[in-house]
């Protein structure tokens, strides 16, 4: 196809549009907010909302291929675009990764470790769960959190009316604190033809629940970066997935443990743009457009910084920095927690 469409216009739908453009794509992005970064640089942009059916439909019926940059599209959505127009990645690696719960049922059964889990419903299964699992743990919504939202830390059982209390009725899973020595995350991505390719993991460090910095290469213990690959090969594969995925993992000297995946570019893949000569964003485009996986290999190390809220008054400075190699969203206002850019420190080895 030669439009494709995205589904969200943040940073993320920002930087899939400008990728696809550089390959002579156009991209048509479809955005309930207001002025959204996205639209600056697409050809075509829709403002309306997902239960907004005949809006949908024409959107659906105006480009050939349609991606997201978030995974929390509505089922009812999803349903009425995909009569008309095919999704990539498909609806499976929204399913599974919509909901913490049906997400970490679903890797366990791959095989693969993820956190102690138990489905919370009320004040009685939380406390049996506490009971099993011990603490700390981490009360989490199944659905809808992100940036560390819709989390609680509870680190004893008396906590545990509270926790509940804070999230306000919403369903929830119950995870065993993970004592990890680090996070990482590998972005992987899987072709039309099933080609299988991964950027090298890079090593996430959190700030209020938020990334803040990626660093490439991680400080991995011996065979780590074979073993977090392998994870995203396996998941990719059992999703049939086209396009690119993020899986978050925790280092631990029992080995990796899953964290969460993302049926989409990541965060901790923008180190990509100035460390490899196809980046995250393009291998996306490529994948979803049938195109072959270009060539993902790191050629610099680089460490990647959020620019949070005021951070992005550092602009000037950086700009004068040569090591840096700057990226603004162009969002029209700054609020705190809020993702303005990023930048990319690059030291060639
Ligand atoms: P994202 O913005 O990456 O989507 P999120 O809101 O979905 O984040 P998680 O990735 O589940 O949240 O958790 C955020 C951070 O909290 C993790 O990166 C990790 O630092 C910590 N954390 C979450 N779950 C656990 C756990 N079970 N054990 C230890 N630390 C955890
Ligand atoms: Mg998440
Ligand atoms: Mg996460």
């Amino acid at each position: 196809g030669s439009t494709i469409g995205i589904l969200g216009g943040g940073q993320l739908g920002r930087m899939l549009a400008v990728a696809a453009s550089r390959l002579g794509l156009r991209c048509h992005i479809f955005e309930p907010g207001a002025q959204p970064p996205a639209g600056d640089v697409a050809a075509a942009t829709t403002t309306a909302g997902y239960d907004d059916g005949p809006a949908l439909e024409a959107f659906a019926r105006q480009v050939d291929i349609v991606t997201y940059e978030f995974e929390n599209i509505p089922t009812a959505a999803l349903d009425r675009i995909e009569a008309l127009c095919p999704i990539r990645p498909g609806r499976e690696a929204l399913r599974v990764s919509q909901d913490r719960l049906t997400e970490k049922t679903w890797l366990t059964g791959l095989g693969l470790k993820t956190a102690p889990f138990a489905e919370i419903t009320d004040l009685p299964s939380l406390t049996a769960a506490l009971q099993d699992m011990g603490t700390p743990a981490i009360l989490k919504t199944r659905r809808f959190g992100y940036d560390g939202k819709g989390q609680v830390r509870i680190d004893r059982p008396d906590q545990a009316a509270a926790a509940l209390e804070e999230l306000q009725g919403a369903p929830a899973i119950l995870e065993g604190f993970v004592p990890f020595t680090a996070e990482i995350s590998v972005i992987a991505a899987r072709g039309a033809d099933g080609q299988v390719a991964a950027f090298d993991p890079g090593e996430n460090t959190h700030r209020d629940g938020i990334l803040r910095t990626t660093k490439v290469p991680a400080t991995l213990p011996k065979r780590g970066v074979t073993d977090a690959v392998l994870i995203a090969a396996n998941i990719l594969n059992a999703l049939d997935y086209v396009g690119v995925l993020g899986v978050e993992l925790f280092v631990t000297p029992q080995g990796l443990i899953v964290n969460e995946i993302a049926p989409r570019v990541h965060n901790s893949g923008h180190w990509t743009q100035n460390g490899c000569t196809v980046d995250q964003f393009e291998q996306h485009i490529r994948a979803i457009a049938g195109w072959p996986l270009g060539d993902g290999t790191r050629f610099a190390d680089v460490t990647m910084e959020n620019l949070i809220g005021d951070e992005i008054d550092r602009t000037a400075e950086l700009a004068r920095d040569p090591a840096c190699a700057l990226h603004l969203y162009g969002k029209r206002d700054t609020k705190p927690g809020r993702k303005m850019g990023h930048v990319n420190r690059v030291a060639r080895p």
